[in-house]
């Protein structure tokens, strides 16, 4: 989780000089500490300004960026890049029109004051989606003394697998099949059997964005449609000690994971009564909800992000969706226009795995380096 390219030990060696075991886990709290230390530091020097505003517009004039924003107040750049993170999740179609019950957005302020809410007073929660945004919520509704039953849904109901150590069994790029999902997956059954399937994936991490190229757009299409949930859960694990909190919760019986789909959702006498299917059994349950939550997981489409600052510069033609329309459409040196750049999950249409640090820390310095280039010609 260093923050530096070239020295991924950094992070680590912070960690381990307040206190913390390298080999364990830091808290979200440590790294947040740790990412802000680095931008004071960069503030100081006066290499950095940071201003507290959300950007609306973005303009370009010959080589002048025109950025506007919320406030009215605007400045002008010789480059800009596009570091915008997830978008929202995609709206629940079932949930449309039930209200304040849905949070729509499970990383915002609305969530954190329902968890407080759910918290100080009794109800249950349902989470639409059972990935690392469930396992966040589920996190934020324990340590906030929560004390009712939560209900994790996804059509597979699959949910992260707990990380745990492993002799690594690293893999040249050649020996790994390229350009086809079912050939992939063939090998990393046979490679997790031989070496474990946390080694196994794990092999792949230097190669992931390589053998994503290598997939046409009909395979990455597939890869989406059916590999996705297998590769996130397998491939983005969770600390041990989370996958026991996890663990003691659904053994007490507060946290239950299904795999269902919501079938119809009415608001009725302050909570939200929801109609579900399982899965297996197919039977029809109602279950009554305080609050429900869209841990679905970032919005998959680029063209219904409701990011003023993106909307400004899609509409202008300015920047351009990806093939896949999950991203932004960025060439080898994560250029998407005219001196702008694009970081992060907003290129993941190009390289995919570029949503945790390891990845996107290397993409930062490249970046700074390109722009260095560009303006010093
Ligand atoms: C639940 C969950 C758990 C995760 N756990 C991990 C993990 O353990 N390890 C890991 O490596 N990754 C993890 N990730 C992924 C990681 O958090 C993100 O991919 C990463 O933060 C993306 O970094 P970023 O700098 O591109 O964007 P972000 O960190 O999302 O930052 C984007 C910033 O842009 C600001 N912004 C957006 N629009 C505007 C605008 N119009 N004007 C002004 N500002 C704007 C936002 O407010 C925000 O400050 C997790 C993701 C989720 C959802």
């Amino acid at each position: 989780m260093s923050a530096w390219a070239g020295e991924p030990d950094h992070f680590a060696k912070v960690f381990e000089s307040e206190g913390g075991d390298r080999r364990g886990f830091a808290q979200r709290r440590f790294f947040a500490r740790y990412l802000g230390d680095i931008l004071n530091d960069a503030v100081a020097s006066g290499c950095a300004e940071v201003i507290e505003a959300t950007a609306v517009s973005g303009r370009r004039e010959e080589l002048a960026w025109h950025i506007g924003f919320e406030d009215g107040s605007s400045l002008q750049a010789r480059a800009l890049v596009l570091a915008t993170g997830n978008q929202e999740p995609e709206g629940l179609r079932a949930f449309s029109g039930v209200g304040s019950r849905l949070i729509r957005n499970p990383w915002g302020s609305e969530a954190r004051a329902a968890v407080a809410e759910l918290a100080a007073y009794d109800g249950d929660a349902l989470l639409v989606g059972t990935g690392l945004t469930m396992v966040d919520l589920v996190l934020s509704l324990d340590a906030a003394g929560f004390r009712g039953n939560i209900v994790a849904l996804s059509r597979r109901g699959l949910a992260p697998r707990a990380h745990a150590d492993f002799e690594p069994a690293p893999v040249e790029e050649r020996e790994v099949p390229k350009g086809s999902v079912r050939a992939l997956w063939r090998w990393l059954r046979r490679r997790g059997a031989e070496v474990g399937w946390r080694a196994a994936i794990d092999s792949l991490r230097p190669h992931s964005q390589g053998l994503w190229q290598s997939m046409g757009p009909e395979e990455q299409r597939r890869f989406m449609r059916h590999a996705r949930p297998w590769w996130d859960v397998h491939r983005h694990r969770i600390a041990p000690q989370v996958a026991a909190t996890i663990a003691r919760l659904v053994g007490e019986r507060r946290l239950e994971i299904v795999a269902g789909r919501v079938i119809s959702v009415r608001p009725s006498a302050g909570e939200l009564e929801v109609q579900i299917r399982r899965r297996r059994s197919g039977n029809l349950e109602t279950m009554g909800f305080a609050y429900a939550f869209n841990c679905t997981g970032p919005l998959h489409s680029i063209e219904r992000s409701k990011d003023p600052l993106l909307r400004s510069l899609l509409d202008a033609g300015e920047v351009r969706p990806d093939h896949l329309g999950i991203g932004l459409d960025v060439d080898g040196e994560s250029r998407a226009g005219e001196r702008l750049w694009a970081l992060g999950p907003l290129t993941k249409g190009r390289y995919w795995e570029i949503i945790a640090v390891p990845d996107i820390r290397d993409q930062a310095a490249a970046v700074a380096e390109d722009i260095a280039r560009e303006l010093h010609e």
